[in-house]
């Protein structure tokens, strides 16, 4: 059966967004507004998976919702809005946790991560986080979903969560009229040269808002003094930049700045290189401050006006919530009928 092509991703406000949620995501995101109908979240419910000072989660949920407009996603066209306003994405994730195996969820490293040593005394929400990552998807029944390298397993399994409901419940599914499956199995959409931003103090961690050390990424609020100090720091090796990509194998830190150079102009790898094989550090950093200054100021101060007006941001989210309810209770209505539920 065909689906409607659909585009949903979302963003947690956890903290500061960086260059490597700015990279990886949010630039896919502006792109694919071209050709689909997308649906972009900030995810304040993922959030609370670890503690999030209730002092600050509006402040971090506007400052998403800001990016998303500054870099040019249209709330008109498209949708913008926050999670929790959408108690559909908690209804279906109910669902999908009697659809989901424990032997599927413990295979998941996010939570191994994130849970570190103290794993009885994590949430079990965090637990849970990619069933509820697979309800926003599929509340939309959407099609493509634009993520880091990091999210793929969560994509996988989204995609397992659809399939079981799918075969689980085909008799009914079939006998309510929606054919042979009534969830598509999300793709996702993970491209280019910088789909895993590494941190610029260890090129073998990702970068990461709740890394407790800033020194590890680049800001999207960032001034200019700041992008070039973090950059002069990042860590680096004594050799000179090669010539070609398979020169930067087990050079992470080296592959790290090339791919977000690359990113930055919007070129390959190959073609840094092309420039700046043979080049030292020092130059390379050079201009790959110039080059980030040059692409993040103007988004940064386009951020700082738009948290100006929280009462516009949060008519974006207020609109946008709107417009996504009617869409997922369509879904949660069928859901309902399909699994057995009374409903009025
Ligand atoms: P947290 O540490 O709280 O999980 P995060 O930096 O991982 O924060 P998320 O909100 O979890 O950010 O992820 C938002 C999007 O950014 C996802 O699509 C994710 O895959 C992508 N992303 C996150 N970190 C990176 C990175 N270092 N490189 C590329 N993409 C990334
Ligand atoms: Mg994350």
């Amino acid at each position: 059966m065909a689906f409607k092509e659909r585009v949903f991703s979302g963003v947690q406000p956890t903290g500061n967004l960086h260059l490597g949620n700015y990279l990886g995501a949010i630039t896919k995101f502006v792109a694919l507004q071209e050709r689909y109908d997308c649906i972009y979240c900030v995810v304040d419910m993922h959030a609370i998976t670890v503690w999030q000072d209730p002092a600050e989660l509006p402040r971090a949920t506007r400052e998403v919702t800001a990016a998303f407009l500054a870099c040019g996603i249209n709330p008109k066209k498209h949708i913008i809005f926050n999670q929790s306003q959408v108690a559909e994405h908690a209804e279906l994730a109910w669902v999908f946790n009697c659809i989901a195996r424990i032997g599927w969820l413990n295979r998941m490293t996010q939570f191994k991560e994130k849970a570190g040593k103290d794993r009885e005394n994590a949430s079990v929400g965090l637990y849970v986080y990619p069933n509820l990552m697979a309800a926003d998807i599929l509340a939309y029944r959407a099609t493509h979903v634009p993520v880091g390298e990091d999210q793929k397993q969560h994509l996988e399994l989204s995609r397992d969560v659809a399939q079981k409901f799918n075969n689980d419940y085909a008799d009914s599914i079939h006998s309510h009229g929606y054919g042979e499956a009534f969830f598509p199995l999300p793709e996702p959409i993970i491209q280019g040269p910088a789909t895993r931003v590494m941190s610029l103090r260890d090129g073998s961690k990702k970068m990461s808002k709740s890394e407790p050390s800033d020194y590890s990424r680049i800001n999207l609020t960032d001034d200019a003094d700041t992008i070039a100090q973090k950059v002069r720091k990042a860590k680096t090796d004594p050799e000179p930049l090669p010539g070609e990509e398979k020169g930067l194998t087990s050079r992470p830190e080296a592959e790290n700045l090339v791919g977000i150079y690359a990113a930055l102009q919007g070129t390959s790898k190959a073609q840094v290189l092309g420039e700046f094989g043979g080049a030292q550090f020092s130059t390379f950093k050079g201009a790959l401050v110039d080059l980030a200054v040059a692409k993040l100021g103007p988004l940064a101060a386009e951020m700082k006006k738009l948290t100006q007006d929280p009462v516009y941001i949060d008519s974006v989210l207020a609109e946008g919530s709107a417009r996504a309810q009617a869409i997922a209770a369509e879904t949660m209505k069928a859901v309902k009928d399909i699994v057995g539920f009374i409903r009025h």
